[in-house]
């Protein structure tokens, strides 16, 4: 009996022991202005409110996809698994805690204040005990969530089930703001985009994010193996700190990537388009009529310039498509005596599908030097 049990067990320690974790993907930003640009989902459920899945798959996930950081924010006022799974409002970020530390990705406690509009649903994170927000006064939740020291931003503001025509500011909004309880605003949620709260958040000085609020499983609703991505809120830190990470949030150094664009202030997104593309000149290639420069995507997202109307007067008519990690020549033809007795040349070119605000045209500069 013993000798089988030594040999069964010698020959179970001899099988490769296999992963059931998958990989994480590759998921690069340059630094921006020295800082860090961490990906976050702020804004996520588990069967602990009405998500489908348990929390440690949501940092699971998370961790594939090559995010850094996540938020567990169940519902305060709605769950409707309670009779079966039944702990307590902190439950939740606990378990996903120890699964956040052993995969090395950050989890940050908060909860879904979760009522009718107005005001709707807003997001408490850095809470200390959600516990606490559980009281029949919405106002009183608010009061709590900031004694708590939480950041708070507004949910989905677009959301059609609360905001059937459009989405509206109304007195009670504007008495949070007013109030100091509205630190934030989803731009971007779940598989939609509201160009009007970009529209706030520049007027209002509101932080922007963009998040899944997944409740199902993220690779059902996002083909993360073809290099997509949830929404995501991009955040621009020095450390991967709490508090550093609490501090950039109130600071407002975010950005949003949501469906391939990529949304935000101008003082982040022109530091960040010039450290995703590298111009090397290519002095060998160029002529006395003709400039030519290499560009380089250093990041994971996929880059696509489109001539301007400046750039088309200086014959530079077609985009340059620029995938995740790719390069590409671009030409710039001298077309007369002043432009080739020039030593540099600047042209801006449009960043498809980067926005600053709802109208105008994103735009970065490329020089053209020998
Ligand atoms: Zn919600
Ligand atoms: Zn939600």
């Amino acid at each position: 009996m013993y000798k089988s049990i030594v040999l069964t067990t010698l020959i179970l320690l001899s099988i490769p022991v296999i992963s059931q974790e998958g990989v994480r993907r590759s998921f690069f930003i340059p630094d921006v202005n020295g800082y860090h640009v961490l990906k976050a989902d702020l804004h996520t459920h588990s069967v602990f409110s009405d998500g489908m899945v348990w929390p440690s798959f949501r940092i699971e996930e998370a961790w594939s996809e090559g995010l850094d950081i996540i938020a567990i924010t169940e519902h305060i006022e709605y769950r409707p698994n309670k009779t079966d799974v039944n702990g307590d409002h902190n439950r939740s970020f606990d378990i996903a805690k120890e699964y956040a530390e052993k995969a090395g990705i950050m989890v940050i406690p908060g909860s879904e204040i979760t009522r009718r509009m107005p005001p709707g649903h807003f997001n408490a994170l850095f809470v200390t005990d959600a516990n606490k927000l559980d009281v029949p006064d919405w106002k009183e939740a608010f009061r709590e969530a900031k004694r708590q020291g939480a950041f708070i931003f507004w949910n989905h503001p677009g959301w059609k089930a609360q905001q059937p025509d459009s989405a509206q500011w109304m007195p009670e909004h504007q008495m949070l703001f007013d109030s100091g309880y509205m630190d934030g605003i989803e731009i971007a949620n779940y598989g939609e985009w509201y160009p009007s709260t970009l529209r706030w958040a520049l007027n209002k000085n509101l932080t922007m994010l963009g998040n899944s609020d997944i409740h199902g499983a993220i690779f059902q609703q996002y083909e993360i193996q073809k290099g997509k991505h949830r929404p995501i809120t991009l955040i621009f830190a020095n450390n991967n700190t709490t508090a550093e990470i609490q501090k950039a949030l109130m600071e407002k150094r975010t950005a949003v990537l949501f469906d391939g664009m990529v949304i935000g202030r101008k003082e982040w997104l022109n530091p960040m388009i010039t450290s995703i593309i590298d111009i090397t000149p290519c002095p060998s290639a160029s002529s006395s009529s003709e400039i030519k420069i290499l560009l380089e995507n250093r990041s994971d997202i996929d880059i696509v310039l489109q001539p301007t109307s400046q750039s088309i007067s200086n014959g530079i008519i077609y985009p340059v498509v620029l995938p995740a990690r790719s390069k590409a020549f671009l030409s710039l033809r001298l077309k007369n005596e002043n432009m080739k007795a020039a030593s540099s040349h600047t042209i801006k070119m449009a960043v498809e599908n980067w926005h600053t605000d709802e109208i105008s045209e994103f735009t970065m500069e490329l020089v053209f030097k020998r």
